[in-house]
């Protein structure tokens, strides 16, 4: 146990002063925790959202210290590990095992259990998030019994717990369905947001994974493709995120008010950029080194509405906010059947606007925000909005269902602090 004053998350726009903050290293601890500690009891993953979901005036813990491969069934291809394991490790460890996991996000540093807790995901019209990935789950509930789920027998509750933003109970192992590793050929390229934003949908379905950044006020986009691939491994080349980050950065401060000039420049460089086209095994391919701390929201949209959306945010962004440089990421994720996750029954295009953690996001935040939601868009559970219950009342056909369930598992809502009271609408 280590006594602290200050908590903040990787952005460090959210601070907490916990009472404690707890490592337990095994199920005893976690267990005696959830009974006993003064609450709220939040668990932290790698305090990578950019809401304030693990933040507590009581307790935190996290499971940096239960964390590794449990068992595995090849045949399978399931594997099941302590919720404190760090994607970075568990990618490792997968691979080690024949097995790999069908898709990732832009980083490896989260937790499984805090990926899993704000339907952390990827892009690929066929692929889902992580959760989409659960067979079977262990958690300790709000009374500190051990409960363990299984998706042949217990559906419901995995698709009720699946998603659960820290608050239904402490997730301490989850087995999931992987697949056999495998390679991917990647490939990046520039082509005008114009030709993009009317190709929209037969670019994006062309490939296993598809993405593509919009770098603001250059009229030009960034696309990613990732394909299964058997050729033999290439290099992947050294990443230059970080240096075009300070080149936009630069110039956003230099030419703020010379938008034309600004894009000139961008576009020229952009133009100049090394083809990126290698093959590697899926582990050395999905994740990035995040350095340059940045603020965040995302949007899951219905997909239809992607490029209508996306073509909004630019104008807005180009329009009145000119300190704005970081690129605009936007993917796509598969349907699921998970209650709280915001890709339930439908086919998303995710859009993800950042702003440089050195600047107040709040004032770029606050007027993109009613853009996505006019298009019916549902928040990543870990990124900047302003939703309360009321609105995912009418976004989550199941949100009540998922309400009960969590007052079931955690009839003294030892997991509620205030900031998921007032999401959850609880008194
Ligand atoms: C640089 C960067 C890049 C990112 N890239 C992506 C991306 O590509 N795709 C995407 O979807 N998101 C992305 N995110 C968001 C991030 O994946 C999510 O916010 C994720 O939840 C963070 O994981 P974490 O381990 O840090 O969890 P935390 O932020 O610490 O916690 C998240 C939630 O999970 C809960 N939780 C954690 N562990 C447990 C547990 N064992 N039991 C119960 N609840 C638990 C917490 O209580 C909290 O509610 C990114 C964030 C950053 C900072």
């Amino acid at each position: 146990m280590t006594n602290t004053t200050r908590w903040t998350n990787w952005s460090g726009f959210v601070e907490g002063s916990p009472q404690r903050i707890l490592t337990p290293g095994n199920l005893d601890g976690i267990v005696e925790a959830v009974k006993t500690a003064p609450g709220p009891l939040r668990v932290v993953g790698a305090g990578h959202s950019f809401t304030p979901l693990a933040r507590t005036d009581g307790t935190m813990m996290s499971l940096e210290r239960f964390e590794g491969l449990v068992s595995h069934d090849a045949a399978a291809t399931v594997a099941r590990v302590r919720a404190g394991t760090r994607l970075g490790s568990l990618m490792r460890l997968l691979q080690e095992i024949g097995q790999g996991l069908p898709n990732m996000g832009d980083i490896d540093r989260q937790a499984i259990g805090g990926a899993l807790g704000t339907a952390t995901h990827g892009s690929g019209e066929a692929l889902g998030a992580y959760h989409t990935q659960l067979e079977a789950t262990q958690f300790v509930d709000g009374r500190g019994e051990v409960r363990e789920l299984r998706l042949d027998k217990d559906r419901d509750m995995i698709h009720a717990t699946g998603v659960a933003l820290g608050s239904f109970g402490v997730l301490t192992e989850v087995a999931l369905k992987n697949i056999p590793t495998y390679r991917l050929h990647r490939r990046k390229w520039v082509l005008p947001i114009k030709e993009m934003l009317a190709e929209f949908e037969p670019t994006m379905g062309a490939h296993r994974s598809a993405e593509f950044y919009y770098v603001p006020f250059s009229g030009h986009a960034q696309f990613i493709a990732s394909d299964l691939s058997d050729k033999p491994v290439s290099p992947r080349p050294p990443e230059e995120d970080e240096e075009g980050l300070a080149t936009l950065r630069k110039l956003r401060t230099v030419l703020r008010w010379a938008p034309w000039l600004r894009g000139l420049i961008i576009r020229t460089v952009m133009a100049k950029l090394p083809a990126e086209d290698y093959v590697q095994d899926w582990l050395n391919v999905y994740a990035s080194d995040r350095r340059t701390r940045f603020n965040e929201m995302e949007f899951h949209l219905p997909f239809e509405e992607g490029p209508r959306v996306l073509a909004e945010i630019i104008e807005l962004t180009e329009r009145r906010f000119p300190e704005v440089y970081f690129p605009m990421e936007v993917r796509s994720v598969a349907a699921d059947e998970f209650w709280l996750s915001p890709f339930y029954r439908r086919p998303t295009c995710s859009i993800a606007i950042h702003h440089d953690a050195a600047n107040d996001p709040l004032p770029f935040m606050r007027a993109a925000e009613p853009i996505f939601r006019k298009y019916g868009g549902r928040p990543h559970w870990g990124k900047m909005h302003s939703l309360k219950a009321m609105d995912f009342q009418a976004l989550y056909p199941r949100w009540k269902d998922a309400m009960d369930v969590r007052r079931d598992i955690d009839p003294q809502g030892r997991f509620i602090s205030p900031y998921m009271a007032d999401l959850f609408g609880l008194k």
